[in-house]
């Protein structure tokens, strides 16, 4: 038997029909596809870090707790009292497990769509049910058909990722309680974004038994580094992690959380510089005469004739966007553009008007 005829009659058929998660080369472009902060670390903190992880025991496996790591966080975000933390690698692997703890057939996962893909395919992992939602024209969540989805379907799961991606917008709140009290199980507010938004859920954590908020330092500069964190009541951390991974955050990321978090004013400093630079680009596209959505992150979703035209324009001027056209009824002709430093978002803008102006003609 063929090795391909072994994987038809025994890989889940569901996995066998999808592909893996693509990531396109990005060498030698300007990378604004993937959501990261532009800026590199200075090169004192890089020093630092080195210093930190020239210590780091690698001849031994880390601590599984990961307290010094998790211990850094609590004191850089001032976490409400009385939740815990539970970090994966990245907030991705922390949607596997929350997803593997709650998920399963007879349990769904529901999700406003368009919005973050792995919420998708974590059902799959899951073995549930995914039932997605449409937002609204606007992007506005239809809180009137998520409810009726919730009650119909009685999910385990809910995710909702707010600001959301790739639209970019804030929910409002009060759309996300009346979900979070419909919700038979548990809701997770994403708030990957935080650092480029105006509000978080937070502080709010602890008011409902059933809701966690994720995050990630991969949008605030860390990308890299390969870490999420999930806050919550510590009952519910306590049952993510019986399937976490013992040993998910290796050693030199141990090692780094706690130096890199100390400057934390680097960051914050960079997210500032980043919301300025969104609010220039947002307008300077408008100049465009394209359709800007409003954005609460460090991305900007933008309407345009032709996006596979502009995205080809783009990558001919090595500069890479992600073409959403065709991935959702809502996106026809979008592109999502990550706010890069100014000299990136000129060459960017330069580029489209360019690409624009030709075909017109
Ligand atoms: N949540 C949302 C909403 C995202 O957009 C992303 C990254 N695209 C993630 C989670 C995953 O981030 P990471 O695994 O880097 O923490």
């Amino acid at each position: 038997m063929s090795v391909r005829a072994r994987i038809a009659s025994t890989v889940r058929p569901e996995v066998q029909q999808i592909a893996r998660y693509h990531v396109p080369d990005a060498r030698g472009l300007v990378k604004l596809d993937a959501m990261e902060n532009p800026y590199p670390l200075p090169p004192a903190l890089g020093r630092e870090l080195a210093d930190a992880i020239t210590h780091a025991k690698i001849n031994r496996y880390p601590d599984a707790d990961a307290s010094l790591a998790r211990a850094a966080l609590r004191n850089a975000l001032a976490l409400p009292e009385g939740v815990d933390i539970l970090l994966g690698n990245g907030s991705d692997e922390l949607i596997q497990i929350i997803a593997s703890t709650v998920a399963h057939p007879g349990g769904a996962v529901v999700a406003p769509e368009p919005s973050f893909v792995m919420y998708r395919r974590t059902a799959l992992i899951a073995n549930a049910p995914f039932v997605p939602v449409d937002l609204r024209a606007d992007f506005s969540l239809d809180v009137d058909a998520m409810a009726a989805a919730i009650e119909r379907h009685a999910p385990s799961l809910v995710f909702i990722a707010n600001p959301n991606n790739p639209t970019g917008n804030l929910f409002a709140r009060e759309d996300l309680e009346r979900l979070i009290r419909a919700a038979p199980g548990l809701v997770v507010v994403d708030e990957a974004y935080y650092a480029y938004a105006d509000a978080s859920f937070l502080p709010h954590v602890l008011e409902f038994p059933n809701v966690v908020v994720l995050r990630t330092v991969s949008k605030i500069g860390m990308a890299g580094l390969r870490l999420g964190y999930v806050v919550g009541h510590p009952d519910w951390i306590a049952e993510f992690d019986k399937l976490r991974p013992p040993y998910n955050v290796g050693a030199l990321v141990q090692e780094a959380l706690p130096v890199l978090l100390r400057h934390h004013e680097v960051f914050d400093a960079q997210a500032a510089a980043i919301r300025h630079e969104r609010a220039r680009l947002s307008a300077a596209l408008r100049e465009l005469d394209l359709d800007v959505f409003p954005s609460q992150a460090n991305f900007v979703l933008v309407r345009v004739p032709d996006a596979l035209a502009a995205h080809a324009a783009l990558r001919a001027a090595r500069i890479l966007v992600k073409n959403l056209d065709g991935t959702h009824a809502l996106l026809g002709n979008c592109l999502r553009i990550t706010v890069g430093t100014p000299d990136e978002n000129d060459a960017l803008l330069d580029a489209l008007a360019d690409h624009l102006k030709g075909s017109m003609k």
